[in-house]
């Protein structure tokens, strides 16, 4: 893939690497390149971060056809730039382009892409603890027109934003809202993508968490409002007795990359995981009976997150304590130990830029 560089003629004055916080800030430069039906993929480039120009009927403002990823680039302790299972991420966002009629980009040319933009934003990967590079990569439908139908044109954009920690308080358990009345996603539906409609349907519900006193939602199933499906924007894992439970993935649960290496992790250490429909009955159950020892979400953003309250109908329950669990702890230090290069990876799910 050959990509053009317009170099920005002034650099910004990065932003202080203790007080990153979560997307707030982004790089100098960023990734563009179109498609168009006549001649596929063309005009990679690399240009100054910036607004772009949209027709006002562009299709996108109207019919949500978006679709993003996420992923982050980490420094090493001997410098290096790491990505972590960056192939995960472009055959996902194939997968959502293909269930929402987008134009594919091939998984080489995603990756490519992504560590050209990373390598020349090197300056921007933060070193302090806890921070990494984040990097989003996103394609919406560019064409201009009023009617529902597959574009004839895509825009690919990759953006980089350096974060801290997505909890700067640290890893600490968060209360949980168990959503009955709105749902995420049901079978058959988008669930399995991350196209930005989706996340326009759950806002409401995190809103009405927020009102409550809550961090975030726990979804449950869209047809039943019964087993457990996700919590917030990420997936999520209960250890019931010596038994990790997760959903399984069967069309309206999101395939994390942070979700599958956690199953990975567990199983190396011995853990039973089962991928099966968990019904917040069994689950509140198990809380109230005090096997429910640990819960937490995974994803990319804040890696593991512990639960440590969840409130179903008026009901709470407290998980370990409302405090960080061992297994939940461990599952933390291994899994950003590989990923910031800290420890040995086993798995060869770190990538070197070179
Ligand atoms: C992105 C996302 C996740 C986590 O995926 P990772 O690849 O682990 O970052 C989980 N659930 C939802 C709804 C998501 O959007």
């Amino acid at each position: 893939m050959e990509i053009k560089i317009e170099r920005a003629k002034t650099l910004k004055i990065k932003p202080d690497q203790n007080h990153l916080g979560f997307g707030q800030y982004f790089t100098d430069h960023m990734f563009i390149m179109d498609w168009d039906k006549d001649i596929g993929w063309h005009d990679a480039r690399i240009v100054p971060y910036g607004p772009i120009a949209m027709d006002p009927a562009t299709m996108v403002l109207h019919y949500a056809q978006e679709t993003f990823e996420g992923l982050k680039a980490y420094r090493n302790p001997q410098g290096q730039i790491l990505l972590f299972r960056p192939e995960m991420n472009a055959r996902r966002m194939i997968n959502s382009n293909k269930r929402i009629c987008m134009a594919e980009l091939p998984e080489e040319m995603f990756v490519e892409a992504v560590e050209a933009l990373v390598k020349y934003e090197q300056d921007w990967i933060p070193t302090a603890p806890d921070t990494s590079l984040y990097i989003r990569p996103f394609m919406y439908a560019s064409q201009p027109g009023v009617g529902v139908h597959p574009a004839n044109s895509y825009r690919f954009i990759i953006i980089l934003s350096p974060v801290g920690a997505y909890y700067p308080e640290g890893v600490n358990p968060v209360k949980i809202w168990v959503e009955d009345e709105y749902v995420r996603a049901v079978k058959g539906g988008t669930g399995f993508t991350k196209c930005g409609g989706n996340y326009a349907a759950s806002i409401a519900a995190q809103v009405k968490a927020e009102q409550n006193g809550y961090t975030q939602v726990l979804w449950l199933d869209g047809v039943h409002r019964r087993y457990v499906e996700e919590v917030g924007t990420m997936n999520v894992m209960f250890l019931i007795n010596d038994t990790v439970v997760t959903a399984a993935l069967e069309g309206s649960v999101l395939p994390g990359v942070t979700r599958d290496s956690i199953i990975h992790i567990l199983k190396d250490m011995g853990y039973k995981v089962e991928e099966r429909d968990l019904s917040i009955d069994e689950l509140m159950e198990a809380g109230r009976t005090g096997q429910l020892k640990e819960a937490w979400g995974t994803g990319t953003a804040a890696v593991i997150s512990p639960i440590g309250e969840l409130c179903y109908k008026g009901e709470k329950i407290t998980i370990h304590d409302f405090k960080t669990g061992p297994l939940t702890q461990k599952l933390y230090d291994t899994l950003t130990g590989i990923q910031w290069g800290r420890l040995e990876d086993p798995y060869h799910w770190t990538k070197v830029i070179k």
